[in-house]
């Protein structure tokens, strides 16, 4: 008999700053955390579920309550993560909260980081960027712009109709190099081309998800213009979508809710490395718990897109530890997470 003890909370998480999008504005992301309690550990993991996704957290809990967890051993533990995905229906965001609870539990079981029971070597992450989403008061952006003071590289979410405003104030008030994430919002090649240049002229890295996530034509069309790099965010979602779609795209956003956690995530890196792809690990709004998940491997990537736990403002874990703008990786066993304050309801 297993002796995994298993809880789960719907705990929505609140966002700093509003944010406002090429799809709308929203001031929380629903979240569900996730506890397993085995032999006097403890470990944690979370599915965060922007409202763009097609899971909830009804469909997480419910996913949650279909798994087998009977299943795990704690001779194996890593194997448990082979029996999720032999499963017929997989909720990726909840999947990716049980992978790194799993990865948490199995490193705390053999007092070892998750990142060394990887063979991850480097123990150097990428600069972390900070993402600054549009605001028509300028004070508000330039209090963004203070709030990335730790950080060395900025994330600029596009997608209104004031992008170029927004680019060249944020541009006049810091040097920092910056990528350009446009949410799926440009509807055509034309339009894509003349904000590429744009940005090009502005020193920006890369553009992220320029059009719709099924316009793959679109993207290797714009791709093929060889303006700026083109990384892709919902157009590559997990394994089967890189496998099936990376040509239309120099780079890829790998997320743990996206693909499902730390095991899918190392297969989508490896495949992505030999298919000359740029690798992001990126995150959604989360709490440091998939932040210090998504960490131990992102020495294995080019960029970090892990500045999720920086834009809420009810963290229930301790926060990651930044040194000169990049995650330090922690010598504690496990993901190295804490819990710091105990979110409601009582129990949990
Ligand atoms: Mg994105």
């Amino acid at each position: 008999m297993s002796k995994l003890k298993v809880s789960y909370i719907s705990y929505p998480l609140t966002l700093k700053h509003t944010f406002h999008l090429a799809h709308g504005k929203r001031n929380s992301t629903p979240c569900v955390l996730l506890k397993i309690e085995y032999a006097n550990l403890i470990s944690y993991g979370e599915a965060s579920l922007p409202p763009y996704l097609k899971e909830n957290p009804g469909s997480v809990i419910a996913y949650f309550e279909s798994i087998d967890w009977n299943v795990f051993s704690e001779s194996a533990p890593l194997d448990f993560l082979d029996y999720l995905n032999k499963q017929e229906k997989i909720n990726y965001p909840g999947m990716a909260a049980i992978d790194m609870a799993i990865f948490d539990l199995a490193g705390k079981l053999s007092n070892t980081p998750c990142h060394e029971i990887l063979n991850v070597e480097s123990k150097i992450t990428p600069l972390l960027s900070y993402t600054i989403t549009y605001e028509e008061d300028e004070s508000i952006l330039l209090e963004k712009i203070n709030d990335a003071k730790e950080f060395k590289q900025l994330k600029l979410k596009l997608g209104t109709k004031h992008d170029k405003h927004f680019i060249d104030f944020i541009l006049k008030n810091t040097d920092k190099p910056f990528f350009a994430d446009a949410n799926q919002g440009w509807k055509s090649l034309h339009e894509a081309v003349y904000m590429c240049e744009f940005l090009r002229e502005r020193k920006c890295l890369f553009i992220e998800q320029p059009f719709s996530k099924k316009a793959y034509q679109l993207s290797y069309k714009l791709k093929q213009r060889n303006i700026l790099p083109v990384f892709a965010d919902e157009s590559i979602t997990n394994f089967s979508d890189l496998n099936k779609y990376y040509f239309c795209f120099d780079g890829v956003n790998i997320k743990l809710m996206k693909c499902g956690g730390i095991k899918n995530a190392i297969k989508m890196i490896s495949f992505a490395r030999k298919s000359n792809l740029k690798i992001m690990m990126g995150c959604m709004t989360e709490t440091s718990c998939g932040i210090a998940a998504a960490s131990q491997i992102a020495p294995l990537c080019d960029f970090a897109d892990l500045d999720g736990s920086h834009l809420i403002s009810n963290n229930p874990f301790k926060e990651v530890i930044l040194n000169d703008g990049r995650i330090i990786l922690q010598k504690k066993s496990g993901v190295g997470i804490e819990r710091t304050r105990i979110p409601t309801p009582e129990g949990f």
